[in-house]
C-alpha cells in the first residue's frame, strides 16, 4: 500500500522533502473481523489544499484543524471507492467523498466524513473541488457573505484557482462586474476567455496594486472576496466603496510567514461602514443540498466551467501540494491515485 507520510513539522515554506513516499504498509484488501462501523477504501482522487499548511505547524496555532502526525499519511479531502464496509450507510461499490488518507488504499473506522456519491453523471474528480470543500466556499462566501446586488462590482483575488474561478462566474450570474487577479499570464487568459470575467490582471507585473485597481475600478469595489491577504488586502481598502462588504475566505500570501505582515488601512473600515467577514465553510456544511440543486444543473448544461490541474500518480502529490504555494497550480489541482 503505497502511501504519503508527514515526515515532520514545518517552519516557512512547505518543501516535497517534508512528506515522504513509501510502500513499507501492508492492508488487507478484505475485512477479516465483524467490528462495527470499518470501511475498506480505495482511493482514486485527492485534493491538494492550502489549508492542509496550517495542520504543518506544531502547534495548529489559529488553525482550525488538527496537526498532521510525524510518520503518519497525510490526510485531506477524497474521492474513493468502497471495496468491503461494516458500515451501515456504506456498501462496497459505493463511492464516497470527504476526509481519506494519501494512500492506495485506506481502512477508516467510524467514518462520519463520509458521503456517499450518488450523481455520478460528472467527473467523479469534481467532488474534490466544485462539488466538495471548494465549491461549497465559493458558494457560501459569495451568497451568503457578500450578499451580491445586480450592477455590483467584484474583486476576486487568487481567482483562477479552485475557488476563485467559481466566485467570479457566480458573480457573472448574478450580474456584477467582475475583476480577477492571478499570478501569470496563462492564469489572466484563463479569467477572461474561459471563465467570463470582465478584467484580469497578473499581480506580479504590477508596481502599485492600488494603481492597477484603480485602472479596473474607477468608481470603486462593492465586493472582494479575499483569498490572499497582505499587500492586496491593503491596496483593497483603499478602493472599496461606502458600504462595501469584504468575505475573508483565506490569506495564502501569509500562511508561510513566521510573523504575518502588518495592515496598514483597517481605518478604512469605519470610514467607509465596510462590512468585512471571515468565514469557514464548516459552518455551511447544511447548505449542500441548496448548492447542490443550484450548481449540478448548471454543470450538466455547461453554463459553468471548472478547470482542474490533474496530476496522475499518488508519488507525485507532495509536489502538487507544495505548488500552491507557487502558484504552480493552473485551477484545482487534483491528484489521481486510481482511475477506478
Ligand atoms: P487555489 O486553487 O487558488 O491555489 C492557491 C493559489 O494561491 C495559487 O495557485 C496561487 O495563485 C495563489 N497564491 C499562492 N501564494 C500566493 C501569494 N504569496 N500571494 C498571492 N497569491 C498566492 O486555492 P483554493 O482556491 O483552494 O483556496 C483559495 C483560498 O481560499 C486560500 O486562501 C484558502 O486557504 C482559502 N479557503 C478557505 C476556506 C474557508 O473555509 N474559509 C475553504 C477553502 C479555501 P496565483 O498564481 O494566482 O498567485
Amino acid at each position: 500500500n503505497k502511501q504519503v507520510l508527514f515526515k515532520d513539522y514545518v517552519n516557512g515554506y512547505p518543501k516535497e522533502s517534508d512528506m515522504v513516499v513509501t510502500s513499507d504498509f501492508t492492508i488487507p484488501l478484505e475485512l477479516s473481523n465483524n467490528e462495527d462501523g470499518l470501511v475498506l477504501l480505495k482511493n482514486l482522487y485527492l485534493s491538494c489544499d492550502p489549508y492542509m499548511r496550517g495542520r504543518m505547524n506544531k502547534t495548529s496555532k489559529g488553525s482550525y484543524t488538527s496537526s498532521f502526525t510525524p510518520g503518519l499519511p497525510i490526510s485531506g479531502y477524497g474521492v474513493a471507492k468502497v471495496l468491503a464496509s461494516t458500515h451501515l450507510e456504506l456498501s462496497k461499490g459505493d463511492l464516497i467523498s470527504g476526509i481519506t488518507n494519501w494512500e492506495e488504499y485506506s481502512l477508516i473506522k467510524n467514518p462520519e466524513s463520509l458521503i456517499k456519491i450518488n450523481d455520478t453523471d460528472v467527473p467523479l474528480s469534481y467532488y474534490t473541488g466544485i462539488l466538495g470543500m471548494a465549491g461549497l466556499t465559493a458558494f457560501a462566501g459569495f451568497y451568503e457573505i457578500c450578499l451580491p446586488k445586480k450592477g455590483d462590482t467584484v474583486f476576486v483575488s487568487a481567482a483562477s484557482g479552485a475557488v476563485g474561478q467559481l466566485v467570479g462566474q457566480f458573480a457573472k450570474l448574478s450580474g456584477c462586474y467582475v475583476v480577477g487577479s492571478a499570478g501569470s499570464k496563462e492564469k489572466v487568459d484563463l479569467l477572461k476567455n474561459n471563465f467570463g470575467f470582465d478584467m484580469a490582471f497578473n499581480y506580479k507585473e504590477e508596481q502599485d496594486l492600488n494603481i492597477a485597481l484603480k485602472r479596473y475600478f474607477p468608481d470603486g469595489i462593492d465586493i472582494y472576496f479575499e483569498n490572499v491577504g497582505g499587500k492586496m488586502l491593503d491596496a483593497v481598502l483603499c478602493n472599496m466603496r461606502v458600504h462595501g462588504r469584504i468575505a475573508v475566505c483565506g490569506m495564502i500570501s501569509q500562511y508561510n510567514l513566521n510573523q504575518p505582515e502588518g495592515i496598514n488601512n483597517l481605518m478604512l473600515l469605519i470610514l467607509k461602514r465596510i462590512r468585512m467577514e471571515g468565514f469557514l465553510v464548516t459552518d455551511y456544511h447544511h447548505l449542500y443540498p441548496k448548492f447542490f440543486e443550484m450548481i449540478l444543473p448548471l454543470i450538466r448544461e455547461g453554463k459553468i466551467k471548472y478547470v482542474e490541474d490533474i496530476v496522475e500518480g499518488l508519488e507525485n502529490a507532495p509536489a502538487a501540494l507544495v505548488g500552491l504555494f507557487s502558484g504552480k497550480n493552473v485551477g484545482k489541482q487534483v491528484v489521481v491515485v486510481a482511475h477506478e
